[in-house]
């Protein structure tokens, strides 16, 4: 399985520290509002990688942090005036409920970053201890970037291009760094702020030292990838870098991989520019389950750029899987037992498709081919099977299709009805009071029912293999 290393710029072969195991750190978001579609984006795919692992046999440690202290959480808690974790905790919990609706698995750990501050003093002490990192005057802790030389091996940028850019900053003396390219470690607290004491000073912490810690924590000094979306190469993840193994001494990450952006009108969907679709907007009018499969549409180190257009494209395909499952659902009720001539050269064929998802996973983890797969899957059922067709037969091909649609996080049950909805038992019962009319030649309460049925959304089919139903 091959991975492109943004460490490296290369596609690198995946041999996990550990036989058998793979350790992922994947930076979670900062929790002052709804997440948005483009927030969705890593999450949604680091949940795949870590669905495909699992799938090749490995055991996965998988830690996402909740960052829960940080400007815009004080900001938003003082204009509601209430204690930050208040909405911090508030949007934890929103933020749960969007991962459900898109079939995200829980991390195996979920740590908050306001529960880690021993941990983060700790490490920063020892950053101090070993010359990495240094107090100013007013009690802020900066690590000292010229100390580590490796900086800037993640971004790959020319850092006295940077230096210069940033040079600014110490010519007006807004603050006191040794360097431009230094960062916080630990900040004097302010007024209205939340604040932890310390050796240093009654503070905060900066934003990047929480991974460090939380990842040495939860996963180990070295760990297998690191992950999250590509504006967090440069400051956060090299800072990161610098930090892990400045106290280490080791290799932090094997691999690092970043997902491009969501896009909307060509510019990054970002909630400071307003451009934004919340995932609950979204789940307005889609399923969570169609919102998924848009994100995976694109390969992750493409942009993907949202409009409704797109989002249709997803509902339609999405509708198209679950209408090859139900039809698989409806024909195993009836199909025949025993196999039939022929079944063994049409359940090779669909393990081609198999065999392509695999393909594209294993390079570079494509999730844009590995659906074109799942389609030409879909495809092949669809041609091969019927209400003659063996037990056999289509249980085979039915577990082709849910293995590969289960291992992108994608559900096919057909829908679990929300509150006021009709359930399928409802549906199944009005469609048997209809071929109960039918058979009594009572068309007109036979009509009556469909009409009912499509006045809540219901859409009847009479086809050769019996009466389907799907929700529009
Ligand atoms: P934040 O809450 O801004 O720290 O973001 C949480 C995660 O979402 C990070 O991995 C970001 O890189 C990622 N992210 C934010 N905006 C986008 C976007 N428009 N497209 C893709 N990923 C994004
Ligand atoms: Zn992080």
């Amino acid at each position: 399985m091959k991975i492109l290393n943004t460490l490296t710029k290369q596609k690198e072969e995946f041999v996990p520290l550990e036989p058998g195991k793979v350790s992922m750190y994947v930076c979670g978001p900062t929790v002052y509002g709804l997440i948005h579609i483009g927030n969705a984006r890593p999450m949604v795919f680091f949940d795949t990688v870590r669905r495909y692992f699992l799938y090749k046999g490995y055991d996965v440690n998988f830690v996402s942090n909740f960052t829960d202290v940080d400007d815009k959480i004080i900001k938003k808690a003082n204009e509601e005036g209430v204690d930050s974790s208040v909405i911090s905790e508030r949007y934890i919990e929103e933020c749960r409920k969007d991962m459900k609706s898109m079939n995200v698995m829980e991390a195996t750990t979920h740590p908050k970053a306001t529960e880690e501050i021993g941990g983060m003093i700790e490490m920063i002490q020892t950053l101090i201890d070993k010359g990495f990192a240094y107090k100013a005057e007013d009690g802020t802790v900066y690590y000292r970037t010229r100390k580590f030389p490796y900086y800037g091996k993640l971004s790959h940028k020319n850092l006295d291009d940077l230096r210069s850019g940033n040079r600014s900053i110490l010519v007006t003396g807004e603050d006191q760094k040794e360097d431009p390219l230094d960062f916080v470690l630990w900040k004097p607290k302010k007024e209205g702020e939340p604040s932890w004491s310390s050796p240093w000073c009654d503070g905060r912490p900066g934003w990047h030292i929480e991974c460090s810690v939380m990842s040495k924590k939860y996963l180990g000094e070295q760990i297998d990838i690191h992950g999250g979306g590509e504006d967090l190469i440069f400051p956060h993840h090299e800072n990161e870098i610098a930090q892990s193994e400045g106290v280490s001494g080791k290799e932090f990450s094997r691999y690092w991989m970043h997902n491009a952006f969501l896009n909307i009108d060509g510019r990054k969907m970002a909630k400071s520019d307003g451009n934004f679709f919340t995932v609950r907007d979204i789940l307005e009018k889609y399923e969570g389950r169609v919102l998924r499969l848009f994100l995976l549409s694109a390969h992750y180190r493409s942009p993907l750029n949202y409009n409704s257009e797109l989002m249709d494209a997803a509902k339609n395909s999405m509708e198209r899987l679950i209408n090859c499952e139900s039809n698989l659902e409806y024909l195993l009720k009836n199909a025949h037992d025993g196999a039939d001539d022929g079944d063994q050269t049409l359940i090779a064929e669909a393990k081609k498709s198999r065999e392509q998802f695999e393909k594209a996973m294993d390079d570079d983890l494509n999730t844009a081919d590995a659906l074109a797969a799942v389609y030409e899957l879909v495809r092949h059922i669809n041609s091969s099977v019927s209400e003659k067709s063996s037990k056999t037969l289509v249980w085979a091909l039915k577990k082709e299709l849910d293995d590969l649609t289960g291992l992108l996080g994608l559900d096919l049950s057909a829908r679990t009805a929300a509150e006021g909805d009709i359930t399928d038992e409802e549906i199944e019962a009005l469609i048997a009071k209809r071929q109960e009319a039918k058979k009594a030649k009572d068309y007109a309460g036979a009509d009556a029912v469909r009409d009912e049925l499509k006045a809540r959304g219901i859409v009847l089919e009479d086809t050769r293999e019996g009466v389907k139903w799907k929700r529009v």
